[in-house]
């Protein structure tokens, strides 16, 4: 391991050790995280998230790492673990998940494998490639300085694949005690760009009750629920605005029981799309304010933005910024990206926490058969976070 005096030269110098450093460490890394991904942990098996949370746990308390479990009824329970640092400075929250969307059965027919200089397996891009360059980070950081330049949280979740019902708050709360965040999701693209922007989700029902009347003897006492739900849909089409980043899907509809009937009901489900917290407010208003062509029919809409938008804000920039200069150091001119899904950065972000998305591994196929991460990209994203640890 090189000694700490090895890294108070020039900025240059410094930044290509620790690039050597973490080429040294890449067969060790990749270890790790065919260990990871060779305990299989599905969002909905509490038992199996469970095995890998505990497993992760050891490993960060190796590096010196305090693990806390914080307990979930439905869901694996959630890890947080807390590194001390030389100085009283906010902690940076690494942020990242450990449920993976295979259910349990997959590695047989999905072995962690290497092929042509890729790592293959259920969920090596999304995300325990992630949590393994934490894990190296950190251990790389005690290395150069004998103990981490400031506090780092850690926190990994078990429930993101499937909206972190269970685990947001907690998320939010060790976000307003942070200096920054820094999310290990995949990065975007094979270029490996850092996410900047996430659009929000939101999920809406509308349901309209109307008044049913038998089509041939009274038509006229009716008040069909599938017209008036109609007019609605083409009234919410119009909110859509590809420029400006909006978009409204319904998705689904239904309603009506025979075609000799009046419709009573008639529901749509709606998924919306946003880039702004306040084109969120503005759609959500739109929508909750929607009125009637026939007085006789009743509107009700549900649901609501499930995440807010991660926005580009100053923080977001600042964050970048900062990346950009430790990549500059071994020349490499890391970009960045906005990208549509959502992830847990979107709550950091959407509470107004400097929140940096995709630091983690670079590959293709995210919950596809053919899931992987190149492997010579690991070293200088490893480098890139143990950087961002210091200076965020
Ligand atoms: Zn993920």
């Amino acid at each position: 391991m090189p000694a700490s005096t090895n890294f108070v030269t020039t900025h240059n110098q410094s930044a290509r050790d620790r690039l050597h450093y973490f080429r040294s460490r890449q067969d060790a890394l990749l270890q790790t995280i065919c260990e990871f991904i060779e305990i299989e942990s599905p969002s909905d098996n509490k038992p199996a998230a469970d095995r890998m949370s505990a497993f992760i746990a050891q490993k960060f308390a190796l590096v010196g790492g305090r693990p806390h479990l914080h307990r979930a009824e439905h869901f694996g329970d959630h890890l947080q673990i807390d590194f001390p640092g030389i100085t009283n400075a906010k902690p940076v929250l690494l942020l990242g998940h450990f449920d993976t969307v295979y259910p349990l059965g997959t590695l047989p027919t999905m072995p962690c494998r290497i092929d042509n200089g890729r790592l293959h397996g259920p969920g090596v891009l999304d995300m325990k490639a992630g949590i393994t360059l934490m894990l190296f980070a950190l251990e790389a950081l005690q290395s150069w300085h004998g103990q981490l330049p400031r506090p780092v949280t850690v926190f990994l979740v078990s429930d993101e694949e499937v909206g972190s019902s269970s685990s947001r708050k907690i998320t939010e709360d060790l976000a307003r005690k942070s200096a920054a965040v820094l999310v290990l999701e995949p990065a975007a693209g094979l270029r490996g760009a850092v996410k900047t922007a996430r659009k929000g989700v939101g999920d809406y029902t509308l349901t309209v009750k109307g008044v049913a009347a038998h089509a041939g003897l009274d038509p006229g006492k009716g008040h069909s629920a599938i017209l008036e739900l109609a007019r609605q849909i083409a009234v919410i089409s119009k909110s859509n605005n590809l420029k400006s980043g909006i978009s409204v899907n319904p998705g689904v509809i239904r309603g009506g029981t025979r075609t000799n009937v009046v419709a009573a009901e008639a529901v749509a489900e709606i998924d919306v799309r946003i880039k702004s917290a306040k084109q969120a407010a503005g759609l959500d208003r739109k929508l909750r304010a929607l009125k009637p062509f026939d007085k006789r029919c009743q509107l009700h809409v549900e649901g609501g933005i499930n995440r807010l938008p991660m926005e580009r804000n100053a923080g977001v920039a600042a964050l970048y910024k900062k990346a950009q200069t430790i990549a500059k150091q071994i020349n490499w001119k890391l970009e960045e990206a906005a990208v549509g899904g959502g992830s847990d950065g979107n709550f950091t972000a959407g509470i107004g926490i400097p929140t940096l998305d995709g630091l983690g591994a670079v590959g293709e196929g995210a919950h596809a058969v053919h899931e992987h991460i190149i492997i010579s990209e690991l070293p200088r994203r490893a480098l890139l976070l143990a950087g961002l640890i210091e200076s965020a």
